[in-house]
């Protein structure tokens, strides 16, 4: 393969590609570059790789997406993660980020679209199976299986209230799990991607991206310094609205991404549930949360963004950390379905921003300006991804340097791990609404 992208051949610059974020989408682009034999350097704001969104993630690693592009991307995603040490290249897994495998169990709810959940899993061999609402109880001790859809806020006089019915058992997927810690599995590809000779530049923060006859010609940064290079990727996870507004011309992005606050609250699980570190992770619509191990033998709460809580959009640069009462009503919403659920009023948890598009896939694409890419819109399931938008942004930049058309003759992507080419037109910049998309954070 010849890896020399084509306006290297022109006047030298400083790097072959200059990546603006060194988060886990940041970091996974640099090893794939550097792999393939490119000088890069990552620029970052925050003092280290995983400082931003990434540290926030629950880093769930599930297969079920409502798209069969979005289904192949998160299985091969798993495989990579299974085999981490043998995806960085590293002999050991001595200070790596650890995959924790527990299966994931959806609820059959009356909102998910689960037949072509299963149908994408068997077109991809993905194996699941149906469990019953008494293999549910089994495994999951305490639980209440009413239903209480729709989703409520804490305001209305009906939350709590089941609906009437149980829900019809779930199905269990047995891939699927999370990492332990994803801020050092960023720094785990960083450095991966420095033993390759990737460089990295920390507290240092892109002022403004120049570009010369619809080309790009490198970043300015706020300590004056201006670094060259024909190639730039946008991987700035929720500032990736900032930072193409510091593109001289209009990058050319028409489906709309931004920040969205996200909280997450752990709780104390009853130990009738019999929940550790192994514990099952499970989403569940009827309620709009889904829960994980979190850290000290807590459970984690996180939200599926049910219609009824409005998206609040935030500036990345000035919203507050603090968990407010979304986070208790998460915990409420999970008490539901788990009474003896003891809820603190004082509740501990995170807040942090998606950056998401409207249909809720990422935006893995070339920009209509030349050597711009945007690797950004990951819109809060896309951790689990990193690893194979690494290795998509890396052929993608390679595909287009070398003259190809990307917007009329889209790259088709070959997965390693999972039979499936995935054409990446899903993820265009141009892209309608993608209709069969869940339109919530499950992607
Ligand atoms: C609460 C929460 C829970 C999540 N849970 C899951 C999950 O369970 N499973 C899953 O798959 N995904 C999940 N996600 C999504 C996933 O974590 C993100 O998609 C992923 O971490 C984004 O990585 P990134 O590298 O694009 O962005 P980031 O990690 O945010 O990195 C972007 C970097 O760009 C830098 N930057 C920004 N602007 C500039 C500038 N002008 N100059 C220099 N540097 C700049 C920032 O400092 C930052 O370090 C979750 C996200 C959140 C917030």
């Amino acid at each position: 393969m010849n890896t020399t992208p084509s306006h290297q051949k022109g006047a030298p610059t400083d790097y072959d590609v200059i990546i603006i974020g060194a988060g886990v989408i940041g970091c996974a682009i640099a090893y794939n570059l550097a792999k393939n034999g490119l000088k890069t350097l990552n620029v970052d704001a925050l003092p280290a790789a995983g400082y931003g969104s990434t540290s926030s993630s629950a880093a769930v690693i599930r297969t079920y997406y409502s798209t069969l592009d979005g289904t192949a991307m998160a299985y091969e995603g798993y495989h990579d993660w299974k085999n981490w040490p043998e995806t960085l290249g590293a002999e050991t897994d001595d200070g790596l980020a650890q995959f924790i495998e527990t299966g994931t169990l959806v609820m059959k709810t009356a909102t998910d679209t689960l037949e072509r959940v299963q149908e994408h899993s068997d077109t991809l061999g993905i194996v699941y199976e149906h469990w019953s609402a008494e293999q549910i109880m089994e495994r999951l001790p305490g639980y209440n299986l009413e239903c209480f859809a729709p989703v409520k806020t804490m305001d209305d006089d009906a939350f709590g209230t089941p609906t009437g019915g149980h829900l019809d058992g779930g199905i269990y997927f047995h891939a699927g799990g999370y990492v332990d810690d994803p801020q050092i599995a960023a720094r785990n590809l960083k450095d991966a991607a420095s033993r390759l000779g990737a460089e990295f530049r920390f507290n240092t923060k892109v002022v403004s991206i120049p570009v010369e006859k619809n080309r790009v010609t490198g970043v300015t940064c706020d300590d004056g310094s201006i670094i060259q290079s024909n190639v730039v990727l946008n991987a700035a996870g929720p500032h990736s609205g900032k930072v193409n507004a510091l593109l001289e011309r209009d990058a050319g992005v028409r489906i709309r991404h931004r920040p969205l606050r996200q909280e997450v609250v752990q709780v104390k699980p009853p130990e009738t549930l019999g929940y550790s570190r192994k514990g099952l992770l499970v989403a569940d619509n009827d309620v709009g949360v889904y829960v994980k191990p979190g850290s000290g033998g807590q459970l984690m709460i996180g939200s599926l963004n049910p219609a009824c809580d409005k998206h609040i959009e935030e500036d990345p640069d000035t919203f507050h950390r603090d968990l407010t009462d979304r986070s208790l009503a998460y915990a409420y919403r999970y008490s539901q379905r788990l009474p003896e659920l003891g809820v603190s009023q004082h509740p501990v948890g995170i807040a942090d921003l998606y950056d998401a598009t409207d249909d809720w896939l990422p935006i893995y694409d070339r920009s209509d300006v030349d050597g711009y890419y945007l690797a950004i819109g990951t819109s809060g399931n896309q951790f689990k991804n990193a690893p194979v938008a690494g290795r998509l942004m890396c052929q993608l930049i390679e595909y287009c340097e070398s003259g190809k058309d990307h917007d009329n003759e889209p790259l088709q992507f070959n997965l390693n791990h999972v039979d499936h080419t995935l054409n990446t037109a899903t993820f265009s910049r141009k892209r309608d609404l993608t209709q069969e998309s869940s339109f919530s954070v499950l992607g």
